[in-house]
């Protein structure tokens, strides 16, 4: 089996530098992530908010969190000031919630909408049709930076993820071409261990790497 620093290197290997590489890092001890960070990772994902809060204060500002899971409303005030980027904003009230609770501290949130491509109904996020009147509540707010979208895909072949990252892209394009208030598109975040290479031929700017580099996960310790 590879070491995570040579599974960094591989990976690397296939991802452009206009791409930012984020280490998923969820149920991994620190010893995994200090690894990584010696091979120059610094920005990681974590898809609960007490697992990211608890890391983050090991690491400090020395290195990037990235929110990916699904936010509860009751957790958002928990990570103010700690969280670079929430991937995962998948409805209004969350969004008021993060408005609120930054607001408060007068810290701008960074925030992605997520997009339920493949609506799925085992996932969350937005639905394409529903983007614009999203969108409008985003330009309301005043502690909310919109950086751009958030997809997971559904499972399937080639093919199948080629089409899911292609409409994202385009959408991700389309809303490039307007002019919003406080709604830039920089970043298009998708692509995972299985599919990266083709999120980013796909125009993917954003790819979130877990079991390709820490190795699979035990959920049942
Ligand atoms: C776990 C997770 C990943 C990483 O998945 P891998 O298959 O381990 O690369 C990426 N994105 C999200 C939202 C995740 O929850």
């Amino acid at each position: 089996m590879l070491s995570i620093k040579e599974n960094i290197i591989k990976a690397k290997e296939n991802i452009p530098e206009n791409v930012t590489l984020i280490a998923v890092s969820k149920t991994k001890p620190i010893e995994y992530i200090k690894e990584a960070y010696e091979a120059e990772i610094r920005d990681f994902g974590e898809n609960k908010v007490q697992e990211l809060v608890e890391k983050y204060d090991y690491f400090g500002k020395d290195v990037r969190w990235h929110l990916i899971g699904h936010l509860q409303r009751n957790k958002v005030k928990y990570i103010v000031g700690k969280v670079h980027l929430i991937h995962s904003v998948d409805s209004v009230r969350l969004l008021n919630e993060i408005e609120k609770r930054f607001g408060e501290k007068n810290i701008t949130a960074n925030i992605l909408v997520q997009i339920n491509i493949g609506k799925e109904e085992s996932k969350t996020g937005i639905y394409e049709e529903d983007l614009e009147e999203f969108l409008k509540g985003c330009e309301n707010c005043n502690s909310v930076k919109v950086k751009g979208l958030m997809a997971i895909i559904p499972k399937g072949n080639e093919e199948s993820c080629r089409h899911y990252f292609k409409k994202m892209k385009k959408i991700w394009d389309s809303l490039n071409e307007k002019q919003y208030k406080n709604i830039n598109m920089e970043y298009l975040s998708m692509g995972m261990s299985g599919d990266y290479k083709i999120a980013i031929e796909e125009g993917s700017n954003m790819v979130r790497i877990g079991q390709g580099i820490f190795g699979a996960r035990n959920y049942n310790k």
